[in-house]
């Protein structure tokens, strides 16, 4: 059996009693980066073999991994932070498990974008998850366009040093939208700018971006609150 298990996006309070107990029951933990993950294990008391499942290794390691599923081990399939298959490797994984007739099934918990979104204030009914916008501007207003009508709240995962970048192409593309900044959450400096999409660019002037963020922006036609 495979268990995709969500771990924290930064409070290692929000470890839930299942992931724990899944994580010392696992034959197996396939991680990101076992490293990373090791560290996490040693702090729960947990000593179980790793393998390493990464975005470079994604289609070989999910290979081994549907051989030992195969063979009735039990695997848990961890990221470095909050749910895999989001913005993280899992995907390929699970569509081997489909393919295969392998049982699989998550253990849920954090993911950055849910409580982003919930703290933005912006509609939360209907949204639109895209990950991470290109690295090149031309690229990501292309990648941009894509929702230039939506009437969903759209949300974005984007790197510190690119933030600066990314907003002055969201308003190029979208006009001066609601929005919000959800900066590193869960953690002692979480914090979360709302304004529009200028506004946010012009604070981010004054006070450059530390940190993990996410972006919210809201749909076409949706009223500032
Ligand atoms: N699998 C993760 C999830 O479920 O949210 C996402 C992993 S993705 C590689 C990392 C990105 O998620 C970061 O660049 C950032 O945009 C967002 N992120 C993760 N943790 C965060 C946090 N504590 N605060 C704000 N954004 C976070």
């Amino acid at each position: 059996m495979l268990y995709l298990v969500a771990t924290p996006i930064g409070n290692l309070g929000d470890l839930s009693q299942r992931a724990i107990e899944t994580l010392r029951n696992a034959d197996v933990i396939a991680s990101e980066d076992t490293r990373y993950t090791g560290i996490l294990l040693k702090r729960l008391g947990i000593e179980r073999p790793q393998l390493s499942f990464h975005e470079h290794n994604e289609r070989h390691a999910a290979e081994r991994i549907v051989a030992l599923l195969r063979e009735g081990r039990t695997v848990a399939l961890v990221s470095d932070a909050g749910t895999p298959g989001i913005s993280d490797p899992g995907f390929v994984l699970v569509r081997r498990c489909i393919e295969e007739g392998l049982p699989f099934t998550m253990v849920p918990g954090p993911s950055a974008f849910v409580m982003a979104l919930v703290l933005s204030g912006l509609p939360a009914h209907s949204f639109t998850f895209r990950g991470f916008p290109p690295r090149k501007s031309a690229a990501r207003q292309r990648f941009f366009a894509v929702d230039r009508d939506s009437p969903h709240t759209l949300i974005f995962y984007e790197s510190p040093f690119r933030l600066a970048a990314s907003l002055e192409d969201a308003l190029a593309v979208y006009g001066d939208r609601p929005a919000a900044l959800a900066f590193e959450l869960t953690k002692k400096f979480e914090r979360v700018e709302r304004g529009t999409l200028s506004a946010l660019r012009a604070r981010l002037e004054q006070r450059p971006a530390k940190g993990e963020v996410v972006i919210v922006i809201a749909g076409a036609q949706t009223q500032a609150p």
